[in-house]
């Protein structure tokens, strides 16, 4: 296979050809995400009417600064704190509820039942 190009290199000032580059001198890449383009947070978003003043806002930051003003608070975009694990049933949890049934085993439901 032909060598194709033979280029400077900018760590030695030497050429080097380029199917053939020394590790040593090449520079390092900046880090890239895997998303073609990058994520932007824009101040505009679909006109939202404010219960406040009762105008619509085009502007992220202006309504924001109605509601800092007005003495509201916005929510629903708090970090997720609740971090409790949620025990999973399996069909052979589901299986084995079964055969003790089948067996004779009755829960105690009373002991469970809401007060009146
Ligand atoms: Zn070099």
């Amino acid at each position: 296979m032909p060598r194709t190009r033979f280029r400077r290199c900018r760590a030695c000032g030497e050429y080097h050809w380029t199917d053939a580059w020394p590790a040593n001198h090449v520079e390092p890449q900046p880090e890239r995400s895997a998303l073609p383009a990058p994520m932007l947070a824009l101040d505009t978003m679909d006109a939202l009417w404010h219960p406040h003043d009762g105008r619509l806002y085009e502007s992220k930051s202006e309504f924001r600064a109605i509601t800092k003003a007005s003495g509201g608070e916005e929510v629903g975009n708090d970090t997720q704190t609740d971090n409790r694990k949620v025990d999973t049933v399996t069909r052979d949890d589901v299986g084995e509820a079964i055969q003790k049934l089948n067996q004779g085993y009755r829960p105690n439901v009373q002991s469970e039942a809401l007060p009146n």
